[in-house]
């Protein structure tokens, strides 16, 4: 489970970032790519909250779709399966550009 230790991160960071304040709210990114499962994030998320500046917190979750660019055309794709040809030439010399990563996109502080 290592949404566990995603989320003990994510807390520390908010924590960092809010001055001691309390949040209200916070964003999540989370790539189709990114191995993490949402539902288990955000149970994580409600299950260590509790002890931190984030115990009234909501957690929202945006997914980010999966882009390849392809290096022979040099075109973008998206794609919404784990199917890395390239739509325009069928090629497979594809790098994956969005999708994989998970970062805090922003918190909401309480007034
Ligand atoms: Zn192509």
């Amino acid at each position: 489970m290592h949404e566990y230790s995603i989320v003990q991160s994510m807390l520390d960071l908010c924590e960092k970032h809010s001055n001691g304040k309390e949040i209200q709210k916070v964003v999540v990114k989370i790539g189709k790519m990114s191995g993490i499962e949402p539902h288990f994030l955000k149970s994580s998320f409600d299950l260590f909250k509790e002890d931190t500046l984030c115990h009234d917190a909501i957690m929202e979750m945006q997914l980010i779709d999966i882009t390849l660019l392809c290096v022979d055309c040099n075109k973008e794709a998206l794609v919404d399966s784990f199917n890395f040809y390239c739509p325009h030439c069928k090629g497979g010399n594809t790098k994956v550009l969005t999708g994989q990563e998970m970062h805090i996109d922003y918190i909401e502080l309480k007034e």
